[in-house]
């Protein structure tokens, strides 16, 4: 099994090269930008949809030799490729959501790119001659030598870089590399149900009760009060341009340490167990009733995804549980289904003698059916094609500034599709 995943890097270009990047940050946002008009033009006029290769030779090739386009050769010309091949795959996505051939939320069409987006990025393909030098720099075609803070090793050479610029102005190198194979952990023998428990991050089917750290409810309540500060600042004024980076700095580290914590939890609960089950809670449904909250401060979605792709990476069994089966009101040890419980109700006793915590009871049953699931499943060994992108990309939401609404402490993300994105999968083949 062959695994890619992303490492993200800071990076610390001097001035020269930032100036560099923006010019290739700007280059790609137009081309991007071009294309996604041409396309729009065509469709006013009942015209066909036009093709990659052709979209291709018209807002590159032929643009170049235009006068008002040719400062596009300035920029490695692989940049302005990724930008169109990321323009294509929005329209893909975007396709295959309206016609029912995508699950999950609906895709938005491409939308234009600007200058004031918080996140600008460029990728660069191996065909670019992109390099990690000896010394430690990122070679980047028309840019140059950029160093970067190693803060762990790449294990294998990159399939491609994305630099990013961030709203809290920090550059990042996201490299994909595909993983060596056999790296496959000892088998052990347990096995795992996780529940997303309304007071707790998640309950385990062993009885542990997992609990957000202080740490991180701390650094959330900041970025509440920021959050506050920057609502009473005048729109348009250069002290609200001040607190937009103050936001957006804090939700960096909100997020980081949020996604620091769920990967060593993930990687313990992987070590440790042979198969893990968890409750599919499709998390866009739920954003719309009164648990949105608790799901979407717990970064649930983020979590489940992590254990999904290190499940994959080291040979353990990862499924989710329908979500319609009555896994908080059934007995793990009867099977008998009770009456709907209020959300309040903590502890319960079943008829047959058995005294129950709700969310350890949940997660029993979600082991149960898990198993039960697994077992069926047995003969067509099922794995899923495509792994949820954990949300690794430079460790920040592409409209981290913008999110002003809060709920106990951590902020609410606004939500929104990123069409643009098609490199931010992890892929399993
Ligand atoms: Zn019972």
């Amino acid at each position: 099994m062959v695994v890619q995943l992303r490492y993200n890097y800071r990076i610390t270009p001097d001035s020269a090269q930032r100036t560099a990047l923006a010019q290739a940050f700007g280059c790609a946002r137009v081309v991007f930008n071009d294309g996604l008009r041409l396309r729009q033009q065509a469709r006013a006029v009942g015209g066909k949809y036009v093709s990659d290769a052709d979209l291709s030779k018209l807002v590159i090739t032929r643009a170049k030799a235009t006068e008002e386009r040719a400062w596009l050769g300035e920029v490695s010309a692989v940049v302005l490729q990724q930008a169109l091949a990321d323009l294509n795959t929005a329209y893909r996505n975007f396709f295959a959501s309206s016609t029912g051939k995508r699950k999950g939320r609906k895709v938005a069409p491409p939308r234009y790119r600007s200058r004031k987006d918080n996140r600008q990025a460029v990728r660069f393909t191996r065909n670019s001659r992109f390099k990690v030098l000896d010394n430690g720099c990122l070679r980047l075609p028309k840019i140059g030598d950029v160093p970067v803070r190693w803060s762990r090793t790449l294990p294998s050479e990159p399939s491609s870089v994305t630099v990013i610029r961030d709203a809290a102005d920090r550059y990042f190198a996201s490299f994909v590399v595909t993983t060596a194979e056999g790296e496959a952990l000892p088998p052990v023998e347990s096995e795992l149900g996780i529940d997303l428990g309304l007071t707790h991050f998640a309950v385990l089917s062993d009885g542990t009760k997992v609990t957000a750290p202080k740490f991180l409810r701390r650094c959330a309540r900041k970025l509440k009060r920021l959050q506050q500060e920057l609502s009473r600042k005048q729109k348009g004024s250069a002290n609200r341009k001040k607190a937009v980076v103050k936001v957006a700095r804090a939700h960096a580290r909100v997020a980081d340490t949020r996604r620091d914590w769920q990967h060593k939890l993930s990687t313990n609960i992987i070590r440790e167990n042979q198969a893990i089950y968890v409750e599919d809670l499709c998390v866009v449904g739920l954003g719309r009733t009164r648990l949105a909250k608790s799901v979407h401060d717990a970064g649930w979605a983020s979590f489940a995804g992590m254990l999904e792709y290190k499940a994959i990476r080291y040979g353990r069994t990862f499924r989710r549980v329908d979500r319609f089966f009555p896994s908080t009101r059934m007995c793990s040890s009867c099977g008998r289904v009770n009456d709907k419980m209020a959300l309040n109700v903590r502890a319960w006793d079943c008829p047959c003698g058995s005294a129950h915590d709700r969310d350890i009871n949940a997660a029993k049953n979600i082991l149960a059916a898990g198993r039960a699931e697994s077992l069926n499943a047995c003969g067509a060994q099922v794995r899923p094609a495509f792994v949820p992108a954990p949300r690794t990309e430079a460790g920040i939401r592409p409209d981290a500034a913008r999110s002003t609404r809060s709920v106990e402490g951590i902020s609410v993300l606004q939500e929104r599709a990123s069409t643009s994105e098609p490199a931010t999968e992890v892929i399993a083949a």
